[in-house]
């Protein structure tokens, strides 16, 4: 907090969010009882702890005539890395190699290790902190250690981005397949550029040539093939042209300008975390700016702490890591999430008070904090704000040909308000995968013919994610261009409560007919919704305008009882007829 009286001008403050009365009174040099009076007095009865909020402030004004300016405290986080442009150096690449299984992910990542890696002399051995640096003509390559698109979405799906470049393993004598093309579908979705490595060339049915044709078709086309995604033929058994392939790494790096400023405190983004039964609580950090300095304060999602000591991927000690560098930290208060911020704060103080700050608010924001994404029928409302420029569509069939013609002419649908946009399309039914890259890009999935298993609905459900499922192709188009005007109508589904037989018709004063029941199955509730069935025939369906029990006005009856019920604008009940209740709720449609 800083004051400001000089000059005869309006005294200020300022003072953090989240800074509590006491706090507020003992740098303003005030006594805290003075204040909490005067505050009484206009009516505000508050307590030494309490923070001050933007309507207590003003009161403070109008009491003392300190003008307060609360500052933000994620604004000011976020500005702690800001580099200015003048002080941005050249950084080196972080890398993430995807492909289908068994194509040679994990042999390059080794073979790489092994021929280039740095620090050679510290013990030799790298261990698995989940990323390494190679070290090509005096270059440094970080290499993310988890090879796969789920580790790199997963991250995603948390806001992190941590990946310049994604290398995109295919084995040359096996061609695409359908990790090949999910891994590029991910990769694009996050906008990240695709080197191409040709593997197992070495092998006596390789055929380069057939996987490029293949991964043409699939929107990447490699410079032989015209296009100017960058392909490397390589044998990551044999360690035959690594050199070319880390070559075009630093090539395409320098192509994308990737800058850092390494004079800012620094920030990176949690990629791996862990309890370690010596060290406690430990990350590995990627350092995206700045640089890390042992005994620095940090943040990290709702951990914080102070960097006793770092190690690089051999564990040898450090004493700062800088850009691009994967780094593991200990000294966290707890184990952080992968995917969290890693943010270094001014002091331990500053940290504890961020930290406790936003637990606050997460506690506050519980009920809202959900994390939501895109609906259906919430898109036009989302186009019409402004919100929404993009409709991202990931689509599940049971056969090829249907998801052929679903991404034909999906994409045809988009209006120039909102583009259609297919983020990824195969055959099967949904995966984890798709809800993690469709949390990750607010995405909503399209199922056709196919019943999603409950673990997967449920997922959807805690990510937020809609899932609607078609027999119908015509529906299904129906829908979308429904939604993009704003005319879809809810998904609505009917929970059958409970019926009650009629046994006798009482006329009431006032009330009207009301009937006596016996509750013969499930309940009967008030809110409920009920069809008045006379043998097989319907003969009104309305709302209860009254549920009694004895005398008594109840919400709901079960079973075996009595009770009294009256309809909504109705007349003409008779013993004898039934009484069925049921709810409308409105339902994601994979859920019916
Ligand atoms: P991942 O599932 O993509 O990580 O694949 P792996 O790295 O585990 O490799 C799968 C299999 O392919 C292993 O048996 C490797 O030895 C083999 N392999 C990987 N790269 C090559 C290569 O360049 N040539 C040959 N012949 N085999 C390879």
């Amino acid at each position: 907090m800083s004051t400001n009286d000089q000059n005869n001008e309006t005294p200020k403050a300022q003072i953090r969010e989240g800074t509590n009365l006491k706090d507020f009174c003992d740098n303003l040099g005030v006594r805290a009882r003075d204040l909490i009076e005067a505050l009484n007095k206009q009516g505000i009865k508050v307590g030494v702890n309490h923070d001050i909020t933007k309507d207590i402030a003003s009161l403070i004004t109008k009491i003392s005539g300190v003008a307060i300016e609360i500052t933000s405290i994620e604004d000011e986080v976020s500005q702690l890395a800001t580099a200015d442009p003048e002080e941005l150096v050249p950084r080196s690449p972080v890398v993430t190699i995807m492909g289908h299984v068994d194509h040679g992910k994990t042999t390059l990542l080794d073979a790489i290790r092994e021929s280039n890696i740095v620090n050679k002399e510290f013990g030799g051995i790298t261990q698995h902190i989940g990323a390494y640096r190679v070290d090509y003509k005096g270059n440094s390559i970080t290499f993310i250690d988890t090879p796969g698109h789920e580790a790199f979405t997963r991250l995603r799906a948390r806001g992190a981005n941590a990946t310049d470049i994604v290398i995109l393993v295919v084995a040359a004598d096996d061609g695409v397949m359908p990790q090949t093309k999910e891994a590029i579908n991910h990769a694009k979705a996050a906008g990240v550029p695709i080197l191409v490595a040709v593997n197992k060339i070495d092998t006596t049915g390789a055929d380069p040539d057939k996987a490029k044709q293949q991964l043409s078709k699939e929107g990447l086309l490699v410079e032989d093939w015209g296009g100017d995604v960058v392909s490397v033929d390589v044998s990551a058994k044999e360690k035959t042209n690594l050199d070319a392939l880390l070559e075009m790494i630093g090539l395409i790096s320098e192509m994308l300008e990737l800058k850092g400023n390494p004079n800012v405190p620094a920030q990176g983004v949690v990629l791996e975390a862990r309890l370690d039964a010596q060290k406690g609580p430990m990350a590995t950090v990627i350092i995206q700016q700045g640089t890390l300095y042992q005994g620095d304060a940090f943040i990290s999602g709702t951990r914080f702490g102070k960097a006793r000591a770092l190690f690089d991927e051999h564990g040898k000690p450090l004493k700062q890591a800088g850009l691009s560098m994967p780094v593991e930290v200990m000294g966290f208060s707890d184990v952080p999430q992968a995917g969290d911020l890693f943010q270094a704060v001014l002091d331990l103080e500053t940290a504890k008070h961020i930290v406790s700050y936003r637990l606050l608010k997460i506690k506050e924001d519980a009920p809202q904090q959900r994390n939501e994404h895109l609906t259906l029928d919430q898109l036009f409302k989302a186009i019409e704000g402004g919100d929404t420029k993009e409709l991202s569509l990931i689509i599940k069939g049971d056969v090829h040909g249907s998801v052929d013609t679903l991404n034909d002419i999906l994409p045809n649908l988009s209006t120039e308000q909102v583009t259609v946009k297919i983020l990824h399309s195969a055959t099967g039914n949904v995966t984890e995968q798709d809800i993690v890259l469709a949390s990750a890009s607010n995405a909503i999935i399209l199922g056709y013919n196919i019943k999603p298993l409950q673990n997967i609905l449920d997922l959807a459900k805690s990510e937020h994610v809609e899932i609607r499922t078609y027999t119908v192709i015509y529906q299904l188009m129906d829908d979308i261009k429904k939604a993009m005007h704003g005319l879809l109508d809810p998904v609505l589904k009917e929970t059958y409560l409970g019926r009650a037989q009629i046994k006798r018709v009482f006329l009431i004063p006032r009330a009207g007919e009301v009937a006596g029941c016996l509750v013969m199955d499930g309940k009967i509730t008030r809110k409920s919704n009920v069809r008045l069935l006379r043998g097989e025939e319907v003969i009104h369906e309305g709302r209860i305008s009254s549920l009694k029990h004895l005398k008594n006005n109840v919400t709901e009856v079960k079973k075996d009882h009595e009770c009294g019920i009256g309809l909504d604008r109705f007349k003409g009940i008779q013993e004898g007829d039934i009484i069925e209740a049921y709810i409308i709720e409105k339902v994601a449609p994979a859920e019916l």
